[in-house]
Formats: structure tokens, sequence, C-alpha cells
């Protein structure tokens, strides 16, 4: 019986022991961004939710023009054309801005662009056989939302560059 607790306890121990260290060394990883050079771990978002996640939740209301599993399409409530589509991902995969992407977005940026020139294409939502598609990164460049989109523009002739 002795014996036996002996051993239950130092396996205890151990087992405090290595989950200590395993902790230890998961904070230094954090505390040098050794995480960040993992894949998937660019998906990792730590800004907190904005605008677009209560459109998606729901709580802000928005018109909808395309969805998918991963992808929702609305029209922009200041609009800078007669057509002015909104295209992003539903989860923001860390992707606040396009400058944040990396070869593990590749399927989620392909969905937008797929996504976008759907929407450029469709008459209903007044776009006719030619569309501005523009991506504004950062603010000083215009973009006021930190959750990746795509802007399509249509339904007038666009002036190209921009100021
Ligand atoms: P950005 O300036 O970041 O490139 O584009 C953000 C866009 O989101 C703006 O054109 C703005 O009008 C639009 N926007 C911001 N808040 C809302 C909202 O609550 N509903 C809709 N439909 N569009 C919004």
């Amino acid at each position: 019986m002795c014996v036996l607790y002996i051993n239950v306890h130092s396996i205890v121990l151990s087992i405090s022991f290595l989950s200590n260290h395993i902790s230890g060394v998961l904070k230094g990883w954090d505390d040098g961004g050794r995480w960040d050079t993992i894949f998937l771990a660019g998906q990792r978002d730590k800004d907190p939710p904005i605008i677009f996640d209560k459109i998606i939740a729901g709580e802000i209301l928005a018109d909808a023009v395309r969805e998918n599993e991963r992808v929702l399409a609305f029209k922009d409530i200041n609009s800078a054309a007669p057509a002015h589509i909104l295209v992003f991902p539903k989860d923001r995969y860390g992707l606040s801005n396009l400058r944040k992407a990396s070869a593990e977005h590749i399927d989620i940026l392909g969905r937008l662009l797929v996504a976008a020139g759907k929407i450029a294409n469709d008459e209903i939502l007044g776009f006719g056989d030619r569309a501005l598609i523009v991506i504004n990164d950062g603010s000083d460049c215009g973009q006021g939302v930190p959750h990746l989109h795509v802007h399509v523009l249509g339904g007038r002739k666009m002036i190209w560059p921009p100021g």
C-alpha cells in the first residue's frame, strides 16, 4: 500500500513537472513569436470583432446579395457607384488587411475573387460589361473596416487612377 502511494505520488509530481515545463516552453514560443512560423499560424486572429462580425451574426442588418459557407457579399451602405457590393470572408482568418496574407490564405482569397467576379457579371445588381474591383489596404488608402473585403463597383464609368 505504501509502495503504491509512493508510485502514485511520484507520477503526480512527474506530470506536474512536465505540465509546468510544457507551459513554460509554449509561453516562450508565444513571447518569441515562434508560432508565427508554423503553418496556419497566420489564421490566428487577435483583433477584436468589428462591424462585419455583427453583420454576419445578424446583429446589424445588411442587404446581402450572395452568401455561401465561407463568403458573404452585401450592398455597401454608403455606395460610391450605382452598384457597389462588398465581398468578404465570414471568418477573417487574421486578415484585417491584405498585407497579412500568406500562402495559407490562397483558398479564401481565391473564393473572394471568384465571388467578386460573379457579382461583377450580375446585371440584376446593376453591373454591365465592366466593374472596378478594389481592395483598400490601410487607413491611409481608404480602408475603414479592418476585415479584408473586396469592393465591386459598377453601373457607371469609373475613373482610374484613384485620387
Ligand atoms: P473600406 O473603407 O474599409 O475599404 O470599406 C468599408 C465599407 O464598408 C465602406 O464603403 C462603408 O460604406 C461600408 N460599411 C461600413 N459599415 C457598414 C454597415 O453597417 N453596413 C453596410 N452595408 N456597409 C457598411
